[in-house]
């Protein structure tokens, strides 16, 4: 039996409404007991139970590991030109995931796995203890089946988005591709993906075929997802909601009526501020939805195209700053935020019985991961009751 105390956590994030009655569950000079990889106990640190090993984070915030629920690192190549290209002032349109297709069915296995990996050691050492991982860069049987087997070997969060763009083989019979990928695609990928995602979006798929889609997928025995209303207005939002997906993502463009579904609903508005960001695009106020009672999760998105990050703290930053979200609600967006969105009641807060996944800050509180931004506040990251 190992059993490791944190004890004497200058500010402690539990996530837990019942410590304090407030979202984050705020314990003052707290304790942590961890065995097993779970959480044990929580309390004041004058009142820990003894361990074998202690840690002192006198001065430290302690918070739980970012949960970061939307994530394409399945691909090969980059776009930074393409980036620099829209910096100069071109607009960003979904067909640049094209050439990212072109490069990846190039690409050999272990050059996927070990870009993915990259990118996964990355987001581990930022603090995201839990991430998602999505296909969609190979758009053939093949490509996705091996996207996703190399996606499970890093996350049991694996995403199948066979509908990500229609590619160029099948340009202008779109259809004929959305009965590929929910006929013989999604028999090959179901054994390796959880999840069924599709952009909904101009110059991606119509709604009609969403649905089609999705589905296909919630009939195949996958829980459906989806991309909605990242580049316009559209029905993205109101079909997550009719199809309880556990989140609908980008939702940068909305109305009432879908603020009024969502709020109705269990269905999470995942924001990925990176994509306005790396896109220069206008940022949803999310304001708007968290006063409607809307839950809000923020996750990195990362991908070479639209937003080429990690790094949870900035997303947090961006947020705060960007989206009127007040620090309090963006952690609690990155976190727990982000374990409704997965469904998951295991991580994304620090209860008895969760799992040990959460990081050390060098700061005393949570408020500098936005008010230092793109300073590198983690100290520790434990992952499973272990440090990395
Ligand atoms: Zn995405």
């Amino acid at each position: 039996m190992s059993q490791t105390l944190i004890k004497n956590i200058g500010l402690l994030v539990t996530n837990n409404a019942e410590v304090d009655g407030t979202p984050l569950g705020l314990i003052s000079n707290a304790g942590l007991l961890i065995e097993h990889g779970k959480v044990k106990w929580i309390g004041a640190s004058e009142s820990a139970p003894s361990a074998e090993k202690t840690i002192d984070a006198s001065g430290k915030c302690v918070i739980p590991g970012f949960v970061d629920s939307h994530n394409h690192l399945i691909f090969a190549g980059d776009r930074s030109k393409e980036f620099a290209a829209r910096m100069a002032g071109q607009k960003y349109e979904a067909g640049g995931i094209a050439y990212t297709v072109e490069l990846t069915r190039k690409a050999s296995d272990g050059d996927l796995l070990s870009n993915a990996q990259r990118l996964q050691h990355e987001a581990l050492h930022s603090g995201s203890t839990t991430i998602e991982i999505k296909s969609g860069y190979g758009l053939t049987v093949k490509d996705e089946v091996r996207s996703l087997l190399i996606a499970k070997q890093l996350t049991p969060e694996t995403t199948f988005l066979g509908a990500h763009v229609v590619p160029s083989e099948y340009k202008d019979k779109s259809d004929d591709y959305v009965d590929l990928v929910c006929g013989a695609m999604l028999t090959e990928v179901k054994p390796h993906a959880k999840w069924i995602d599709v952009f909904c979006d101009r110059g991606a798929f119509t709604t009609e075929q969403a649905r089609k889609v999705l589905k296909a997928g919630i009939t195949a025995g996958l829980k459906p997802r989806l991309h909605a209303n990242q580049l316009e207005q559209g029905d993205g939002v109101a079909l997550g909601v009719e199809l309880d997906a556990a989140s609908v993502d980008h939702v940068s463009h909305f109305n009432q009526s879908d603020i009024e579904k969502l709020a109705g609903s269990k269905t999470v508005a995942t924001l990925l501020p990176g994509a306005e960001f790396s896109t220069r695009s206008a940022y949803p106020d999310a304001r708007k939805l968290l006063d409607a009672g809307v839950t809000v999760a923020l996750a990195a998105d990362c991908n070479p195209g639209s937003s080429y990050t990690t790094n949870m703290p900035l997303i947090i930053a961006l947020a705060v700053r960007e989206m009127f979200m007040s620090p309090e609600q963006a952690l609690w967006s990155a976190t727990k935020g982000g374990a409704q969105a997965l469904r998951r009641s295991d991580v994304g807060h620090l209860s008895v019985g969760a799992n040990a996944d959460f990081v050390i800050l060098k700061e005393s509180s949570y408020i500098h991961l936005a008010y230092r931004p793109g300073v590198n506040l983690v100290d520790e990251v434990w992952q499973h009751g272990a440090k990395i």
